[in-house]
């Protein structure tokens, strides 16, 4: 059960509604978010929640039969989008296409690919510099400096940034120069950062755990909104298999299933989905077809000289080609 409170309601009324879920077996949390208050009603005993809605205080109840609430679509039926300003949003019935390297680099790199992204009309950079790396000897990123000097760019570009968070201690030093936290398909459960990044008021992005169901990604979503952070998006970025022939499998089921089962906007990563860069635009193309409110992607000058993931990087050659197609097909789509 879902308790949305009006914005006005005071200690008093907020008491008797505790009272009154608390008097059917059902435990109260209350969730303090950027755009509510609200309670969540744990309990099992089955009843009339016009028992409850008659209360004054309440703006909005729903029953949610899912067990993960806030991110069910049983209890929000319209899609929400996440604004990162000036004009930029994610699963606002536009195609939102995140694109750029996989490591953050230097600073020849960040121009080159602004200058790429912008040529095309794209103003959400990805790229990483903290870089969760299977091998402790491969570069690992540039770090919060890396950081500092692609903000600087791409703040002058008008271009949001899109970045992995891999800890808790980094959010706060991020938290100036970052639009998009980046949960990593290695962390979709450190509870302890899902925690402490539903505490921020910055979009998050979660990725699919590499070997994560669709329930455990929108447990992870649900984490971070009940501590208190909407600004929720899903990355379906490929699962791991018994399939060798790829990186991963990308699950494209797991497009059109998350978006009945939850409000949330969800993009897919084609580029981790499969991993090789020749089946990366008809995988994108594909999960625009499939639903995805977006697309997030790698790509690079030189891919072959890439510090990490080269061979699943697009050149801009490829991505220009990428980006036509990827509008096209969401046009058509549209048109429908
Ligand atoms: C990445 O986006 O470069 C990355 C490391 O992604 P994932 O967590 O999906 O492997
Ligand atoms: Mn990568």
């Amino acid at each position: 059960m879902i308790i949305q409170l009006k914005n006005n309601i005071d200690a008093e009324q907020k008491k008797a509604i505790i009272n009154k879920v608390n008097s059917f077996n059902y435990e109260a949390n209350e969730v303090l978010t950027q755009k509510g208050t609200y309670l969540i009603g744990i309990g099992s005993k089955e009843f009339d929640i016009r028992q409850i809605g008659n209360l004054s205080g309440i703006a909005d109840i729903h029953i949610v039969s899912d067990s993960y609430k806030l991110v069910s679509r049983k209890w929000k039926v319209v899609p929400s989008a996440v604004d990162l300003g000036d004009g930029i949003a994610i699963g606002d019935g536009s195609l939102a296409i995140m694109a750029g390297p996989c490591s953050i680099e230097g600073e020849e790199q960040i121009l080159e690919t602004i200058g790429h992204l912008k040529a095309n009309g794209i103003k959400m950079m990805r790229g990483g510099v903290y870089k969760p790396r299977s091998s402790p000897y491969a570069f690992r990123g540039m770090g919060i400096e890396g950081l500092q000097l692609w903000y600087k760019h791409a703040k002058a570009a008008g271009m949001k940034i899109v970045t992995e968070v891999m800890q808790v201690s980094q959010i706060e030093p991020m938290l100036e120069y970052t639009d998009v936290f980046q949960v990593g398909a290695r962390n979709t459960q450190n509870f302890n950062l899902l925690d402490a990044l539903g505490q921020i008021d910055k979009a998050v992005m979660i990725k699919r755990g590499i070997s994560g169901t669709i329930d455990e990604l929108l447990y992870s979503a649900e984490y971070v909104f009940s501590g208190g952070n909407e600004k929720l998006i899903l990355c379906e970025r490929g699962i791991r298999t018994y399939e060798t022939a790829s990186r991963n499998t990308l699950d494209l089921n797991a497009i059109p299933i998350l978006k009945e089962k939850t409000h949330l906007p969800v993009v897919s990563d084609p580029s981790h989905g499969i991993g090789i860069r020749r089946h990366v635009e008809p995988l994108a193309l594909a999960s625009i077809m499939a639903g995805a409110d977006g697309i997030i992607y790698e790509t690079h000058s030189n891919p072959y000289k890439a510090f990490s993931d080269g061979q699943q990087t697009l050149d801009f050659r490829e991505s220009e080609q990428m980006i036509r197609k990827m509008r096209a097909t969401f046009e058509l789509l549209k048109s429908f």
